[in-house]
């Protein structure tokens, strides 16, 4: 079985893995981690926004709450159903984190999230917050020296890059950012524009974050963002899910079990789809169904949990490149904590040949006029591909094969918003 899979990644072929291990849903599956740990990271977030809407003026119209919306998109439904034959029964929805504000990309949540609760920590150890007072003055000057004492640093593919760098450049830190190989350039020099250190590796992903986790460690006054292992960045990514129902709920979504909800993730090292299943399965259980998306050539969670290996297995391990135009995606080992809390939760996870994904973007532009990033559009492998061969079991199995007609499915579209015009039309022309 496994080295039937591991055929199909060295081929290239494009399939779904169904996870065997799935079991029936119980909120504490992974007592580690629990339905007050999201709300805490909720609150906190809120703890934040005022301090937000003073650093980002674009944050004032919703409060410094960072969300994206949901937005029907029936053009491309009928797009995916016309010219990829996906069947598409149900309601097809898009959650647009490819226009998340300040930095455009998912990674909006995990990495705004972590760097904010490192700043509340610090400026409590420095007497910069008091009991009941609001944090809007921690952008004031005495704060930002406190701040700017400290370095704050991280490895990336690009957007966690950005994310990170964005938000601690603004609260005054010195930022360094270990950037893989498949960051683009225009990526790495948004951030030095905004004074961020940028350090470029030769390497891929993996060992981008190593030599970040030992430049910090050599450092007391650093505190390094771990892609691979952090709690924190899995929560603020989990929190996803609260804000989610609230807008179903708006427009009027049900799910229950006549109505599955399905929702598709495009995954790279996991912590982003990770956090936001995690958070979904608390909300929902049984009713939704959560798969991530992953391309062939760097499908490393995919091999993870397949094998069962987890983070001791590397794509490079069975002679893929690694490589792809999704670089957001670009990550050669899974995170194993991730792996771990997602084995008894995760539906299963779809590979995606880069072609596949420029099929999709330019479909998403023709049909509605929205653009993301190539490894935005990977989700759409999951709703094109839900009702072909490789899923048939799964829906009869979960008893969702008759219901299809009223699924919701949620395409979740990671980034795009900060892609320069020139590399858009690039993106757009590739055939
Ligand atoms: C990082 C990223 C993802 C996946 O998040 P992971 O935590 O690496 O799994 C998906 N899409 C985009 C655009 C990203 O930048």
């Amino acid at each position: 079985m496994q080295d039937a899979i591991i055929r199909k990644l060295q081929n290239g072929t494009e399939f779904l893995w169904v996870n065997d291990h799935k079991c029936r849903y119980r909120p504490d599956f992974y007592p580690a981690l629990s339905m007050e740990d999201i709300l805490d990271a909720q609150d906190r977030l809120q703890r934040f926004a005022p301090l937000l809407e003073r650093l980002f003026p674009e944050t004032k119209k919703t409060n410094g709450i960072i969300e994206s919306a949901l937005t029907p998109i029936d053009r491309m439904k009928q797009a995916l159903n016309d010219k990829f034959h996906a069947n598409i029964a149900g309601a097809l929805y898009l959650k647009q984190d490819n226009a998340l504000a300040v930095s455009g990309s998912v990674k909006a949540r995990g990495g705004f999230y972590e760097v904010l609760y490192y700043t509340e920590q610090l400026a409590k150890h420095h007497h910069l917050l008091q009991e009941g007072e609001e944090y809007s003055h921690l952008a004031d000057k005495r704060c930002r020296d406190v701040f700017g004492q400290y370095t704050i640093q991280v490895g990336s593919t690009g957007n966690l890059g950005m994310s990170i760098g964005m938000m601690s450049a603004a609260l005054g830190y010195r930022v360094i950012v270990h950037m893989s190989s498949d960051a683009k350039l225009w990526k790495k020099q948004l951030l030095r524009d905004k004074g961020v250190t940028v350090i470029e590796y030769a390497t891929d992903y993996s060992e981008a974050v190593n030599q970040g986790r030992r430049e910090s460690a050599k450092d007391p006054m650093s505190y390094f963002v771990d892609d691979e292992n952090s709690k924190q960045l899995f929560l603020g990514y989990s929190v996803a899910a609260l804000r989610l129902r609230k807008q179903m709920a708006e427009q009027n979504i049900t799910v229950d079990a006549e109505h599955p909800l399905f929702v598709y993730i495009p995954c790279g090292i996991g912590g982003a789809p990770g956090g936001i299943t995690f958070g979904l399965k608390q909300l929902f259980g049984e009713h939704v169904h959560c798969f991530f998306a992953e391309p062939s050539e760097a499908a490393c969670m995919l091999l993870g949990m397949a094998t069962g290996l987890n983070s001791d297995i590397s794509v490079q391990d069975i002679g893929l490149s690694g490589l792809t135009d999704a670089d957001g995606l670009a990550v050669g080992r899974p995170s194993s904590f991730v792996g771990t809390v997602m084995k008894p939760i995760l539906s299963g996870i779809f590979s995606v040949n880069d072609a596949t994904l420029y099929d999709y973007l330019r479909c998403l532009w023709d049909s509605e006029a929205i653009f993301v990033e190539p490894s935005a559009c990977a989700g759409f492998q999951g709703v094109v591909n839900i009702h072909g061969n490789d899923a048939r079991a799964y829906l009869e199995n979960n008893a969702v094969a008759d219901n299809m007609h009223n699924a919701t499915h949620i395409v979740w579209s990671t980034g795009g918003d900060l892609v320069p015009e020139v590399m858009r039309k690039e993106y757009l022309a590739l055939r």
